[in-house]
């Protein structure tokens, strides 16, 4: 009998470059056929052939409230009867760039985006512009949306520039990207000994969710401010997957480091494609229409993406929210833990917040090398099991994890017992 997901993926191929609209969903990483998805509700959702799976990817990040929540469902059905898009300004514009601002200290100018992806090109261009410099620094195994200028991965040798990551990236324009390591703060001051002056930026997840979980050490974020200042450099936080998810503070608010530029995306968006970058007032005046650098778009701040996101972010800041997420989220893990322990397995895990890394390693891994000598074929095997009992983790070992806050103890439990009989016939 072949099932309606496999019947749909060999439709979708013929359509569709590889049967997905983007890459990661194709379980390539995991081997296997991807799960195509029909229902959500709240930390659950339903596949073509029916079956229920407990969510750990919440889209990649954007449903911290679960799928389909009653509130967001509500307010954006009531938008929507007054129009799709304007392609004018809103009154909503304004309250949710007046929240983030309200939320987020470093940023006191705001400007709405379509996409995690457009808010990172975006950035940069505004860093370049600001400076008149052309050089960025940013790190391996980080990742800030496919612009060109960050599809760039490490060239040989420390301090080289770095090589594109994908094909049709001009080597020219992948020449200006200097790659360094995650937590090697000596790379860093290296590389500002070395071209200081003519670093336009430099952009970091502070937690880096893309490679796997990998935490900031201490200081490595206070060290990039210190750099960043010292050399009149911009620092760039790409807060897409962290921010509200680590914190209401995001993860500024919880290493308190005050970047000068921010890109949101995800969880601002309630599930719609939103996302936004902000920061210093003086470089976003840099910004068409008062200055010099360009930046546009037909459905900016869209009138139902805003709804959705104002609707998420204002659920978000009930008291006690994000310690019951964090809470929830570290008994997962340490649940995990604890499981791989009892039957021998190289096996940890670690919590931010509403994120998590699973590693199949002894120790939590703290650089990008570290991460990929974490046992891939383990993890894939886990995945297809978990997913065989209804758990539907990240298709990938390099991925972060994400928590709701309708995952509760049932969810837990259920998530608990599926791994405990995965590990225990291990
Ligand atoms: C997801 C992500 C992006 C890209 O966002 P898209 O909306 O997928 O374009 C950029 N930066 C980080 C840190 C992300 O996690």
């Amino acid at each position: 009998m072949t099932s309606r997901n496999h019947q749909l993926f060999e439709q979708s191929q013929q359509y569709i470059p590889g049967g997905v609209n983007s890459p990661v969903r194709a379980f390539k990483s995991v081997g296997g056929e991807p799960v195509f998805f029909q229902r959500g509700e709240g930390a659950y959702f339903w596949d073509a052939d029916g079956k229920q799976y407990i969510d750990y990817v919440g889209s990649w990040g954007p449903l911290i409230l679960g799928h389909a929540h009653p509130d967001v469902v509500k307010t954006v059905q009531a938008v929507v009867q007054n129009g799709l898009t304007f392609g004018a300004p809103t009154e909503a514009e304004l309250d949710i760039a007046k929240l983030i601002c309200q939320l987020l200290p470093s940023i006191e100018q705001v400007r709405l985006v379509s996409s995690g992806t457009e808010a990172g090109m975006s950035v940069i261009r505004l860093a370049r512009g600001f400076t008149g410099r052309s050089k960025i620094i940013k790190f391996e195994g980080c990742y800030h949306g496919h612009d060109d200028s960050l599809l760039v991965k490490a060239g040989s040798g420390a301090l080289t520039f770095g090589n594109p990551s994908s094909a049709g990236v001009p080597a020219e324009t992948a020449g200006h990207t200097i790659v360094l390591d995650f937590n090697d703060i000596a790379g860093v001051e290296e590389a500002f000994n070395k071209w200081g002056k003519e670093i336009a930026a430099v952009i970091v997840e502070p937690v880096a969710g893309n490679m796997n979980l990998i935490a900031p050490k201490a200081d490595f974020l206070a060290k990039l401010r210190a750099l960043c200042t010292q050399n009149g450099s911009v620092l760039i936080f790409d807060e897409v997957m962290t921010g509200f998810r680590v914190g209401l503070g995001c993860a500024q608010g919880l290493y308190q480091i005050k970047p000068d530029l921010t890109a949101l995306g995800k969880v601002i968006g309630g599930g719609m494609p939103m996302a936004a970058f902000g920061g210093r007032r003086d470089i976003m005046q840099y910004l068409a229409p008062l200055g010099p650098v360009y930046q546009a778009g037909t459905l900016s701040g869209n009138p139902v993406a805003v709804a959705a996101g104002l609707a998420t972010l204002k659920l978000i800041q009930a008291p006690g929210f994000y310690d019951r997420l964090a809470d929830r989220t570290r008994q997962l893990v340490d649940g995990l833990s604890a499981t791989a322990k009892n039957h021998g397995i190289d096996f940890c895990a670690q919590s931010i917040g509403g994120m998590f890394g699973l590693y199949f390693s002894k120790d939590i891994p703290t650089s990008f090398a570290e991460v990929m000598q974490c046992d891939k074929a383990a993890f894939n095997r886990f995945f297809h099991a978990m997913l065989e009992e209804g758990v539907y983790f990240a298709p990938s070992a390099f991925e972060a994890g994400f928590v709701s806050a309708m995952h509760g103890d049932a969810e837990l439990n259920k998530t608990l017992s599926a791994a405990e009989k995965i590990f225990k016939s291990w």
